[in-house]
């Protein structure tokens, strides 16, 4: 067992870790050790936007979890991908780059965090961004993360915002400006047609720094706490055990599953259920891998007439020649953009103050998408996803076993309210809406599914049930807060242990309204940030 001793350990390198790594390290002072259980992020597929369907399902950098089966779900158990190499989940997401909605921000200040508020957060998304648009009141230049429009407009993307507008949802060019409301392209973390993940921002122009060591490959297995305090990590590599001394803190970045686990394989979480595991209690927190949040969804497709859609670059080999020579002489063509090109933000209830819905386009239709791949359909077609944005139900992240190395236990709780219900059934019939409008409808051969034979509240109940899905976008079950039903303080503290922090996607008190990545890393550069104060 070799140990070393570090000021600050940082584990797991996803969108939050690497930005840690990172600004942790800035300043030369500080001694930073960052643990990650993936590999390097070489796999090609990692760094071409259209790549993100091969990396979907690929076990040497992605977890490839599996929730229990979900009762609300006709006991389905549902795949959730997560990035398990450098950059994390932002190796192997959307791209899509959103920030939720301001007042996300503000119900975080008034559920008690503190410094939290859309004004406080605000400067932390702009030193994150290296806007391709230009600076201005909402947006910063000149930080890591490249943030880029769409490579081109796409033929049924306009078609369907077009037909967006025709259902009375306006167009709006930033969802990430002064409003969120709207419909309109989606920006992208990439950068001259490349993802941008934080590893590519933020680890590679830091991993030559004297005092950053990136360590993949190094499961950590354990925080090690001495008399109330984080003094260092167990992990697993390939050579065997390890044990890293920290004289600073231990900052947990595992994500939204991997971050409660690694806290209740030390000790700290639900008594009972630690004692259930065998592992020896250091503090019973209830809160650890409690409120588990997310977004949830599922998916409308309809065949096209015309062979303009990803599902017909699938199925033909010329096309695919020509999409990868197109890709590699000139940046350009169908791999240069992630596939969801665009979207919308609006509301199932017009009383509602904050948009509650994301209706995702996607320029293909999938037979099937979950552990065994994404399978587009054998003809031109396209996806209208509603996400219900805020759902009601809570759940929970359990450990199976005292295995460290076991997968989490994941339990949501979708459709937990009539709200849940309401709200899904209404972005549904939304789509169908925006389908039928003049500026989509010319394209249409049928709707694939649900299909026309499911129209009354039951039958669409029992489809979302049968293919609702995790929209990827797991948070809160390390909440940030001040009572006992959080887990960290609002300078991402964990209550009552001596240095020890949760910095990632688990510390959000409630799933912003819209895609996480930008959310996480804004949480990252400002927890860094408080980090740096607090050691003068
Ligand atoms: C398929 C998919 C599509 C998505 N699309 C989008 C999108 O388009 N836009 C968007 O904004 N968001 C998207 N998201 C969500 C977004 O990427 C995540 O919210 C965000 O990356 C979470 O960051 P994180 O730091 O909390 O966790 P992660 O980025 O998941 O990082 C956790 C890291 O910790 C490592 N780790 C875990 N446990 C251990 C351990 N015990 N020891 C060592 N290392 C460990 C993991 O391997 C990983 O590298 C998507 C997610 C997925 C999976």
């Amino acid at each position: 067992m070799a140990e070393d001793t570090y000021d600050y350990i940082v584990t797991g390198a996803g969108s939050a870790g690497c930005v840690m790594a990172a600004r942790l390290s800035e300043n030369g002072r500080h001694r930073v050790l960052l643990l990650e259980a993936g590999p390097p992020d070489t796999n090609p597929w990692i760094h071409i936007p259209l790549g993100f369907a091969r990396t979907y399902v690929n076990p040497k950098i992605n977890w490839m979890f599996e929730t229990v089966p979900q009762p609300q779900m006709a006991g389905r158990q549902l795949y959730l991908p997560r990035g398990k190499t450098l950059g994390g989940s932002s190796s192997i997401n959307g791209m899509v780059y959103i920030r939720g909605n301001h007042g996300d921000y503000d119900e975080w200040r008034q559920r008690g965090c503190v410094g939290w508020d859309f004004d406080s957060v605000l400067p932390f998304f702009k030193k994150a961004e290296n806007q391709t648009r230009g600076p201005d009141e909402f947006h910063g230049t000149g930080g890591p993360l490249h943030v880029s429009d769409q490579p081109s407009k796409f033929e049924l993307a306009e078609a369907a915002l077009e037909a967006c507008v025709q259902a009375g949802i306006p167009r709006n060019p930033d969802f990430n400006g002064a409003q969120q409301d709207g419909c309109g392209y989606y920006q992208t973390t990439t950068s001259n047609r490349r993802r941008w993940s934080t590893a590519k921002a933020y680890l590679n122009p830091a991993k030559s720094r004297q005092n950053l060591t990136v360590q993949t490959g190094a499961h950590a297995t354990k925080v090690i706490i001495e008399n109330g305090r984080a003094t260092g990590v167990e992990f697993q590599t390939a050579e065997g055990r390890k044990v890293a001394k920290c004289r600073g803190e231990v900052v947990v970045s595992g994500g939204a599953f991997g971050s409660p686990q690694l806290l209740q394989l030390s000790g700290l979480g639900p008594a009972e259920h630690l004692q259930d595991m065998g592992v020896p209690v250091i503090a019973d927190m209830p809160a650890v891998g409690a409120n588990l949040h997310d977004h949830f969804n599922t998916n409308l497709n309809w065949r096209v007439n015309k062979a303009i859609t990803l599902n017909d670059l699938e199925r033909s080999w010329p096309r695919k020649i020509a999409a990868a020579a197109q890709y590699a002489l000139f940046r350009s063509g169908p791999m240069a953009s992630n596939g969801v090109h665009a979207g919308a933000f609006t509301k199932s209830d017009p009383r509602l103050e904050r948009p509650d819905l994301q209706i995702n386009i996607f320029e293909w239709s999938t037979l099937r998408r979950g552990k065994d791949g994404v399978i587009p359909h054998p003809f031109p077609g396209f996806t209208l996803m509603p996400v219900h944005l805020r759902p009601e139900g809570r759940g929970t992240v359990r450990l199976k076993s005292p295995d460290p190395l076991a997968p989490p236990a994941v339990l949501f709780d979708y459709l937990r309210t009539e709200y849940d219900s309401r709200a899904i059934l209404a972005a549904i019939r939304l789509c169908r809406e925006i389908a039928a409008q003049p500026a989509l409808k010319s394209y249409i051969v049928n709707e694939v599914t649900p299909g026309f034979g499911v129209m009354s509240d039951e039958d669409l109940m029992q489809f979302v049930r049968e293919t609702g899905v995790s929209n990827q976008h797991p948070t809160s079950s390390c909440a940030m807060g001040t009572g006992t039903n959080s887990v960290v303080d609002p300078r991402l503290r964990v209550h009552g242990i001596g240095g020890l922090r949760v910095v990632d996607a688990s510390v959000m008190p409630v799933v912003v309204g819209g895609n996480t990545n930008a959310p996480t890393i804004m949480i990252a550069e400002k927890a860094s940030a408080m980090m740096m104060e607090d050691a003068g």
